[in-house]
């Protein structure tokens, strides 16, 4: 048995997804982002070389590029792209874990692959084809395990593929800046940077002393991450056909509260038109934080009666965040998950007139969102 663990990550992914649409928008200076007193939420390599990165705010980003091309979030593009990308994954192995919309692993240890070679070829296989079926470029990362295999993934984008071949962790990781560390952002890389620590390796010629100094109580962990140790699993999500999920994972930790909200909210609004479109119903809500250091806290609600519309949920949606954030350490991931799902029938009759108008007001407005170049209608906050 070979262990392979595949990190795949789309590059640019919401960019490549309008560029696939439109060709004629590759190789331009483009963004996806709101207009006014929006942020930028993903950026061409073209735009990033004249200084456009994400979350930027769009004002900033006009700035600093004023030919840049604004494109406008297209409800539902993503994530359908996303699905399609995932399901060429599954074609290899059923051990994936969709870890936010763009990014997620692959386990390919138990494929029946007998060389590091095998493995290899398989990988660039997969990343031509998600570039031939839907024009996605994606870098590739393989190791012995998550950890490394992301790491790996980012190094080269976009269109990367690296791989680390079993035993050689510790030696691939020793070069690189201390920030390509998962939990080591600016903020810590500059602290060691002062310290004297830019480089993994630079934390095994400190003592024990100076580690706890540098890094707190967490120098420990951090010394296994520097080595390469990591025996997470890859979690293919159980409830797969039972569940609508999201997440999201943050270019930058995110420690403000009221842009946590709006992203689960925006979650909401995206997860709902499926439910509909899938003549489905949900009852639970699951709402989950990952900080940097790969700990995290769920909080879930369920409704007493199932629903496919967001109006009972966005309610829900502070409070269990407020409940599940308890630490408020800045955060890497949120996601949400709608589960409990059943197939429309059992709503309640007294519950059904009032829903039934929403509902239809509900599904003009998904039917906006999806037209080809639809303006993206931010409805469902509205929708009281
Ligand atoms: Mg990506």
């Amino acid at each position: 048995m070979v262990p392979a663990i595949v990190h795949l990550d789309a590059d640019a992914f919401f960019v490549s997804c309008e560029q696939a649409r439109d060709p004629s928008l590759r190789g331009k200076r483009c963004a996806v982002g709101g207009s006014q007193r929006g942020i930028i939420s993903s950026a061409s390599y073209e735009a990033r070389a004249r200084g456009v990165y994400t979350p930027m705010p769009t004002v900033s980003a006009l700035k600093v590029c004023p030919d840049l091309i604004l494109i406008r979030h297209t409800t539902g593009l993503y994530g359908e792209v996303s699905r399609r990308m995932f399901d060429l994954c599954e074609t290899l192995t059923p051990i994936v874990q969709r870890n936010s919309i763009d990014e997620g692993y692959l386990d390919l240890s138990m494929c029946g692959l007998a060389t590091p070679a095998a493995v290899e070829a398989t990988v660039r296989r997969l990343q031509a084809r998600i570039w031939e079926e839907l024009q996605i470029p994606v870098s590739m990362g393989i190791a012995r395990n998550k950890l490394v295999a992301q790491i790996a993934s980012k190094l080269r984008k976009p269109r990367g593929f690296v791989v680390v071949p079993p035993g050689e962790e510790a030696a691939f990781l020793a070069p690189l800046a201390i920030g390509k560390l998962p939990g080591v952002g600016a903020k810590t890389e500059a602290a060691l940077a002062g310290r004297g620590i830019r480089l993994v390796q630079d934390l095994f010629s400190r003592t024990e002393g100076e580690l706890e100094a540098a890094l707190g109580n967490g120098w420990r962990d951090m010394l296994a991450l520097a080595r390469g140790e990591d025996d997470r699993p890859v979690e293919t999500e159980e409830e797969d056909a039972k569940s609508y999920s999201q997440q999201e994972t943050f270019a930058a930790d995110v420690g403000d509260f009221s842009q946590i909200e709006a992203v689960a909210k925006r979650m909401i609004d995206e997860l709902m038109p499926k439910i509909r479109a899938d003549g489905k119903r949900v009852r639970t809500i699951t709402v989950k934080l990952r900080y940097p250091d790969f700990t995290q806290d769920t909080r879930s609600r369920t409704l007493e009666a199932a629903t496919d519309l967001e109006s009972p949920l966005y309610p829900l949606v502070g409070p269990l965040l407020r409940e599940a954030w308890r630490k408020r350490r800045p955060l890497r991931l949120v996601s949400v998950k709608l589960s409990g799902v059943d197939g429309g029938a059992g709503q309640l009759e007294m519950f059904a007139q009032e829903d039934e108008k929403r509902r239809r007001l509900a599904g003009v407005l998904d039917r906006l969102n999806t037209r080809p170049g639809g303006e993206a209608v931010r409805h469902g906050h509205r929708l009281g």
